[in-house]
């Protein structure tokens, strides 16, 4: 299934047996990140803790 990044608009393939894809397919209005921009987020997360 692909998916588009919510944060970046880049269209990523999610491959069916992933927990991500259960996760997005049991939501009604899946918002998908992608795993660059998931990193990201973390990331930018530990900085603000600091
Ligand atoms: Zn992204």
């Amino acid at each position: 299934m692909e998916m588009k990044c919510h944060v970046c608009g880049r269209s990523v393939e999610v491959p069916t047996w992933t927990e991500e894809y259960e996760r997005l397919k049991s939501e009604n209005d899946p918002a998908y990140i992608c795993n660059v921009c998931q990193d990201k987020i973390r990331m930018d997360a530990q900085n603000d803790q600091r």
